[in-house]
């Protein structure tokens, strides 16, 4: 379904109709739903002993995704997925989505449709549904934006703080892919031929990972969206920490040379929307991970990639005990 599909528009359908229409999509009650979908509001069987974490965030036309390069199903997707990264970031496995949508009155209905099948299949893929939401028209760019409720066991929730200084920075999966993505995407190239499209058109939350990390007796993690520099400063910070990262351990994702050359690193450091997430633990507890105690099948590579310091601020060395390598003008992270 693209975004130029023919009518009705949703001012032609209404929007009484168009929100049935949403509710029917989201599924009735069931074991964790009490009360479902299309009442004042939901009511959520919420686990016993599991603490309850809620995250929202938003995705709004030409800030967040374009139309010409995005289908309605990948930015409903999207929505979906970018907010579920902060509940894998918490150890927390997603259960319920809240979906707020406002609509310029000319979009086609069919496009609303398709955006909602895109956050209800992706939720689907974590285990987790659609609540409920609500639409409202508007005479700016569409937005949507997903709200969720998790749960975690409430002795094992993954914080930002919860660093130490000498704790081994461990990262999920690879950076740069959904980067060099979004500029082949940018610059016209179609989808179909480019590489990795999906990192960025459609990503995953490492919510298995979130939960394995916590269970493994990991409590300090963020997840990778706005970029590795800026979010390991992030998570440094919030521990009372600075950070060193090795650029010779980074796991970069394949096929960057060509867009980027020498720059790759600087580029997949600094690009953001990787949704990997960035993990602090101390040394034991990283080697037990790493030699692939409480880490199976199914989840996704682990690298040891810097260490947490004592002093405050982020250093990026060639390696461990190397020298210090520039950042700013040419990593990019003087831009924040
Ligand atoms: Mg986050």
């Amino acid at each position: 379904m693209s975004w130029s599909a023919g009518p009705p528009t949703v001012r032609a359908t209404g929007e009484g109709p168009l929100l049935d229409r949403l509710v029917r999509m989201a599924g009735g009650e069931d074991a964790v739903l009490a009360i479902a979908a299309g009442d004042d509001a939901a009511g959520w069987r919420a686990p016993p002993g599991e603490v309850v974490l809620v995250t929202t965030d938003a995705l709004v036309e030409d800030v967040d995704f374009r139309r010409r390069t995005q289908l309605p199903y990948e930015v409903g997707w999207k929505a979906y997925a970018v907010t579920a990264s902060d509940l894998a970031a918490m150890g927390a496995r997603p259960a319920l989505v809240v979906v707020t949508l406002l609509l310029p009155a000319d979009t086609a209905t069919a496009c609303v449709v398709a955006l909602q099948e895109g956050i209800v299949d992706a939720a689907g893929e974590d285990g987790a549904r659609v609540a409920g939401g609500d639409l409202s028209g508007t005479a700016g760019p569409l937005a949507v934006s997903c709200t969720l409720l998790g749960a975690a066991p409430a002795d094992r929730c993954l914080t930002r703080s919860a660093g130490h200084p000498d704790d081994r920075i461990l990262l999920t999966g690879e950076l740069g892919a959904a980067a060099a993505a979004l500029e082949r995407l940018e610059a016209g190239d179609p989808p179909g031929r480019v590489p990795g499209a999906e990192r960025w058109l459609r990503p995953r939350a490492r919510v298995a990972a979130g939960r394995a990390l916590a269970a493994a007796g990991v409590q300090c993690a963020i997840d990778c969206s706005d970029g590795m520099l800026l979010d390991t400063a992030r998570l440094a910070a919030a521990s009372g920490c600075g950070a060193e990262l090795w650029a010779d351990r980074m796991p970069l994702a394949p096929g960057l040379d060509d867009l980027w050359g020498d720059q790759r690193l600087a580029r997949a450091l600094t690009g953001g929307e990787d949704f990997e997430l960035i993990v602090a633990a101390p040394a034991a507890v990283a080697e037990r991970l790493l030699a692939g105690s409480g880490w199976g099948a199914g989840l996704p590579p682990l690298a040891v990639v810097g260490r947490l310091c004592p002093e405050p601020g982020l250093t990026l060395r060639s390696g461990p005990g190397g020298p210090a390598l520039p950042i700013g003008s040419t990593h990019g992270f003087a831009h924040f």
